[in-house]
């Protein structure tokens, strides 16, 4: 639609949209709404469209998904979770321990890394681990620890679901819902995500090509969220120096085929604590939206991932190096 184009304008693009028997998609943006159209077999008739009051322009869209990208909507995507902004001026840093453990660590954590400058809280309920046997997190009492972190550091919550249950939950407790790369192709979770009036940060599979984390996406998109983050936390590969290779020239690459904002974990990405500053300083120079980082305060004890956790002094010295980087690329943080 043009920029100023009216509400009634909008909802006229809409209805001509439906009365065809297609799905229309309003995208708000801060310039201007792109309304995806879904649900044509083939060419469909585009001057009808474009006649249409408001209507600037009509593009047919080339990839497999649609809604996700640079070509339905130019204009980059700002997710709003809690207040923080992902996507704009400033880069974000979500930053938290892999699991939530107890009232006290999360809080230890949480206040450590607000104070430091972390915008956002992260930290698993639900974990999924690849043993059975392994800690599985708190569940419901991790998210009520989660929500009480927030309470008293202000920072917004964002954490994992692994099943339809998780997102229920995760609705009433947080402030974003973070689906694992473990469950990207988790497609009922997906459909279930995209129904949620909550943003999601969906993080790439260890093995997915960058089609099938943009269709993922799209997943959420056409289900009505339009609030999605994407975020890459390494790829499988022959590499035997970490735990995954972080896939760092896809953000570039997402930038230039989708509207959505990217974060990087370096955590999972490197699976190494001394490896997570250097590479987190290396994908705000390639352009990420944000960083996703975690940080223990006794990450030898920690109940999971602690090899990958940073100390919060660590957090602390990284921040202020992010803070010198970020006004090179146009951010602060
Ligand atoms: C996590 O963020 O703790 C996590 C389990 O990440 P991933 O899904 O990327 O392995
Ligand atoms: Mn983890």
């Amino acid at each position: 639609m043009r920029q100023g184009a009216t509400e009634a304008e909008i909802r006229g693009a809409i209805a001509a949209i439906e009365t065809r028997g297609f799905k229309a998609h309003p995208i708000p943006g801060a310039q201007r709404t792109a309304i995806g159209i879904t649900g044509n077999k083939g060419a469909f008739d585009a001057p009808v469209f474009e006649g249409l009051p408001g209507v600037l322009e009509v593009i047919p869209v080339t990839h497999a998904y649609k809604l996700v990208s640079r070509e339905v909507k130019p204009e980059s995507t700002i997710v709003d979770i809690g207040g923080v902004k992902v996507g704009g001026d400033t880069l974000v840093i979500a930053a938290g321990p892999c699991a939530v453990e107890s009232l006290e660590q999360t809080l230890t954590v949480a206040r450590a890394v607000r104070r430091a400058g972390a915008h956002l809280l992260r930290g698993g309920a639900f974990k999924p681990r690849t043993s059975p046997y392994a800690f599985q997190g708190l569940g419901e009492e991790g998210l009520k620890i989660l929500a009480a972190a927030r309470e008293e550091t202000g920072l917004p919550v964002v954490t994992e679901a692994v099943d339809l249950e998780g997102v229920d939950l995760i609705e009433r407790y947080a402030d974003a819902i973070q689906i694992g790369a473990r469950n990207m192709q988790n497609f009922s979770l997906l459909r279930r995500a995209g129904k949620a009036r909550m943003p999601v940060v969906l993080k790439r599979g260890m093995s997915a090509t960058l089609e099938e984390f943009l269709m993922s996406a799209e997943y959420l998109l056409s289900e009505g969220n339009y609030q999605v983050i994407l975020c890459e936390r390494g790829v499988r590969t022959f590499s035997d120096f970490s735990r995954n290779t972080l896939d760092l020239a896809v953000v570039p690459a997402v930038k230039a085929l989708s509207h959505l904002p990217i974060l990087v974990d370096p955590s999972h990405g490197t699976g190494r604590r001394d490896k997570v500053a250097p590479l987190s300083r290396a994908a705000a120079a390639v352009g990420a939206d944000g960083l996703l980082i975690e940080v223990h305060h006794d990450p030898d004890r920690a109940l999971s991932d602690g090899p990958q956790s940073i100390t919060p002094a660590m957090f602390e010295a990284l921040v202020k190096d992010l803070g010198q980087i970020a006004p090179v690329l146009g951010r602060r943080l």
